[in-house]
């Protein structure tokens, strides 16, 4: 058996050691290989992956990014070079326990139907405000979207090669991993795991990435969102049609006068917000094909540490 271990690290160079050393002591007895990528670290991550193979270079590989192009790259980058018969996912900064490796392959050896397991985190350790942000975005989510997502179900994973291979296949530009592991299907086992506090470092998801990559995460996989402007049209459509008969009966028939100015400043305002508000959201998708359509690389690599240079 084989084992890929690919991890995404972007400014983690006080984690790199550790997370090297844990991963070797508990991979002891398998055949393993570390992809490590450097998601255009500004630290000294490249100057640390660099030190580490150098003592071990039977098991570390580097790719380094020009820049920082995002997690769901750096995934993307080292499942493109993984080939073994599995492949993990694995955050550089302690907070999900290699131990956990171990017991995924197990699993997964012993129930040969499945072909992924996701590692599920409960958020009783996360903070307060990041866990209730969590848990209402799947919420929105699975109400959005026809993929169904798994609350609190990460990034840390275990994947059969066949799975690797179709989200490698996948060329989108959003890459949202989450909806991609979901989307391609195959039989996923979810196992709880609890998470750690992040060993050194802080983290890179601060509120406003998260609330950006969750508005990506549904732009990607819902065009619900588009659907609004159809029933919201409709609504103060039906709404308007009534008033105007009540209008025209009341000066018809009964000769009322119409008081005007405030309501027509309150409908004017109401419908113009409610106009830019969908122009948004229209202009959310176009952007999202705009974007796909210039057709761009996921990530540019700077340097490829282990591998021939062509690998990529
Ligand atoms: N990461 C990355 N590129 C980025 C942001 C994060 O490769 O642009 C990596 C990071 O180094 C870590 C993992 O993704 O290994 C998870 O990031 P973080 O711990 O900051 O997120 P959190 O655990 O707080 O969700
Ligand atoms: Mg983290």
């Amino acid at each position: 058996m084989k084992l890929d271990v690919i991890i995404p690290s972007y400014n983690e160079d006080g984690n790199i050691e550790i997370i090297h050393k844990e991963l070797t002591k508990v991979l002891k007895d398998i055949k393993y290989t570390l992809i490590f990528v450097d998601d255009g670290s500004t630290d000294h991550t490249l100057a640390k992956l660099k030190d580490i193979y150098n003592k071990d270079k039977r098991h570390v590989r580097v790719l380094s990014f020009s820049r920082n192009f995002g997690k769901d790259a750096a995934i993307y980058a080292g499942m493109s070079v993984s080939n073994a018969e599995y492949t993990v996912v694995i955050d550089a900064d302690m907070q999900q326990n290699p131990k956990y490796i171990i017991e995924m392959l197990e699993y997964i050896e012993k129930h040969p139907e499945y072909d992924q397991i996701a590692m599920v985190n409960n958020y009783e350790n996360e903070k307060g405000s990041k866990r209730f942000l969590k848990r209402i975005f799947y919420k929105i989510l699975n109400r959005l979207s026809e993929q169904k997502f798994v609350a609190g179900a990460s990034d840390f994973r275990l994947f059969k090669k066949n799975v690797v291979k179709a989200l490698v296949k996948i060329g989108e530009k959003n890459r949202f991993s989450k909806g991609l592991f979901a989307w391609v299907g195959f039989n996923t086992y979810y196992m709880s795991y609890e998470i750690d506090e992040r060993y050194s470092g802080e983290s890179k998801f601060k509120f406003r990435k998260q609330l950006s990559y969750a508005l990506d995460g549904i732009v990607s996989f819902s065009t619900k969102p588009l659907k609004l402007a159809t029933i919201i049209g409709s609504i103060i459509s039906l709404i308007a049609f009534i008033y105007i008969i009540e209008i025209l009966l009341e000066t018809i028939i009964f000769g009322k006068d119409i008081p005007g100015y405030a309501s027509i400043m309150c409908v004017v305002l109401l419908l113009g917000g409610i106009q830019l508000l969908v122009l948004g959201i229209i202009g959310e998708y176009i952007a999202k094909s705009y974007i796909e359509a210039k057709d761009r690389p996921v990530y540019v690599t700077k340097e490829v540490i282990g591998y021939d240079d062509d690998i990529l």
